[in-house]
């Protein structure tokens, strides 16, 4: 939700935007139209990274008016042919693997079965699955530039569906960062009750590694991270994820493109018409390209469709792509029957 009454116009949302980069004053002028529901060229090109609401200084969420001002305007140019997946996604079939009592719950949301291999071994051994369309948690839809699907009732219906498959579970761990997003912080602008805890996939690793420090052979081995554009929204847990690397002795380089200055993996360039496959390759390569001249060794990902958009990309440049999880399945002496990203390369 945007809080106009925070906003000071300091315009550094549209200044410090990577993919706007705007002078103050441009900024500044840009914002104030936003706010006034004035045409701008922000709500064309803006690639809904979510970056600018960590940015504001004021916790005013800017993006969350660009997206209102995208859907009013229909000037954010998302390819039909992606609406239409983004669409058929919510009407996913869903199923329930049912798993051990004593043994975890895990939502899959829509990526069970898009990333062979990767729920295997004794992180998943034993746990219950959620997966499909009922678990699908909406926050997403904010790259489709309709920030209207993320409402009370759609995400209400998400919430529900969880609690009613889980057979009473206290905790259910989300694979996915936007459900964990849905889940923790969207769920307070609609004042909705979630009646079981949500664990972040991150957090869940760090538990596992940490009780199983014995099985643990340390890496060494130098990783970059790929942030999810929702991350933005819990951006809290990045000091788990810090934990982690070091629990299992990977070495996460510092460069240009992380944490508050992540760029977005590229995926929702590709959906946009009015951004050519150059340009998106040029957004995707730099990220990529930052990692390889820090000295990574391994790209590390977090949500599927980093994943699938550039693991080649990684592999291409002699990063070994990995899925979190995998990375700590190798720590734990795992074999990958799918290598590191779900598909051997
Ligand atoms: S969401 Fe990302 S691309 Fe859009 S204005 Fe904010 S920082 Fe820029
Ligand atoms: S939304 Fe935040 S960063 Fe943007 S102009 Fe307002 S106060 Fe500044």
């Amino acid at each position: 939700m945007f809080y106009e009454e925070k906003c000071t116009l300091c315009g550094e949302c549209l200044m410090k935007c990577p993919y706007l980069a705007y002078s103050e004053d441009n900024a500044k002028e840009e914002f104030q139209k936003l706010i006034n529901g004035e045409p701008s060229p922000v709500t064309s090109d803006c690639i809904t990274c979510v970056a600018c609401n960590m940015i504001c200084p004021e916790g005013a969420n800017p993006f969350d008016l660009i997206n209102i001002r995208q859907e009013e305007t229909g000037t954010f140019q998302f390819g039909k042919r992606f609406l239409k997946m983004f669409d058929m996604g919510t009407k996913m079939p869903s199923k329930i693997i049912k798993g051990e009592p004593d043994k975890p719950v895990m939502s899959l949301c829509l990526f069970g079965d898009m990333l062979p291999g990767v729920f295997e071994g004794q992180l998943f051994d034993g746990s219950t699955f959620l997966k499909g369309g009922d678990y699908f948690c909406w926050i997403g839809m904010v790259h489709s530039g309709r920030p209207s699907l993320v409402n009370k009732k759609n995400i209400q219906t998400f919430v529900d569906n969880l609690a009613s498959s889980s057979s009473g579970a206290e905790e259910i761990i989300l694979i996915h960062d936007d459900c964990y997003a849905t889940l923790t912080n969207k769920v307070k602008e609609f004042d909705i009750t979630v009646p079981f805890k949500p664990i972040h996939i991150i957090e869940y690793l760090r538990d596992y590694v940490k009780a199983h420090q014995d099985q643990i052979n340390k890496l060494n081995i130098k990783v970059a991270y790929q942030q999810p554009c929702a991350s933005r929204y819990t951006f809290e847990k990045d000091k788990i994820l810090d934990e982690l690397f070091e629990l299992i002795g990977a070495d996460r380089v510092k460069r240009k493109y992380d944490k508050e200055h992540a760029l977005c993996c590229g995926g929702i360039q590709a959906a946009m018409e009015n951004v050519s496959t150059e340009e998106e390759n040029k957004w995707r390569m730099k990220g990529i390209l930052d990692a390889k001249e820090a000295g990574a060794e391994a790209y590390v990902f977090l949500c599927p469709l980093c994943i699938m958009g550039n693991r080649g990309r990684a592999k291409g440049e002699g990063m070994e792509p990995y899925i979190l999880s995998n990375l700590v399945r190798v720590a734990l002496g795992e074999e990958l029957t799918h290598g590191g990203a779900g598909k051997k390369l």
